[in-house]
């Protein structure tokens, strides 16, 4: 099963991007897409269309056009989960030891990392990202 992270433009801003990789990998993930990819406006606003209504949307859609982000496919067997669990609470602060996110983000906005909340998100992102490629 395939679940889409993004790194985000925090994390790679700050040179995380391989060590935050390198837990995924430990964590049993497989890397079969990424792209580096620096968001437009539409883009980003498309990919967050669910939190349009959200006072923090506008700010969100900020941020991720702010640099660079690394989209990635990634495989496991219950990955959708697997995924949530290693990258932690939306909130470092809430987020539980060892996770991406508390191990790297800096805020509740500049959280480091995306993964998808489930799988029917996951088969969208994933085609939102990488809609001619098959997974290799
Ligand atoms: P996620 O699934 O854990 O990424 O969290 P959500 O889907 O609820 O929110 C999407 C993204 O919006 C988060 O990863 C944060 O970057 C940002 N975000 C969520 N809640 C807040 C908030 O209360 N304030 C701000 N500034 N950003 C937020």
């Amino acid at each position: 099963m395939l679940t889409l992270a993004i790194i985000k433009p925090d994390a790679l801003a700050a040179g995380r991007a391989g060590k935050i990789l390198s837990r995924l990998e430990e964590a049993g993930f497989t890397l079969r897409a990424a792209r580096l990819v620096r968001l437009g406006t539409a883009d980003a606003e498309a990919f967050y269309e669910v939190h349009r209504a959200r006072p923090f949307f506008r700010p969100l859609v900020s941020f991720m056009t702010s640099g660079p982000c690394l989209p990635m496919a990634l495989e496991r067997e219950d990955a959708v989960r697997a995924l949530r669990e290693v990258i932690g609470a939306t909130d470092p602060k809430e987020a539980a030891p060892g996770t991406v996110r508390a191990l790297y983000a800096e805020s509740k906005e500049r959280n480091a990392i995306h993964a998808s909340d489930s799988e029917e998100n996951a088969k969208r992102e994933v085609a939102f990202f990488f809609p001619d490629s098959a997974p290799v």
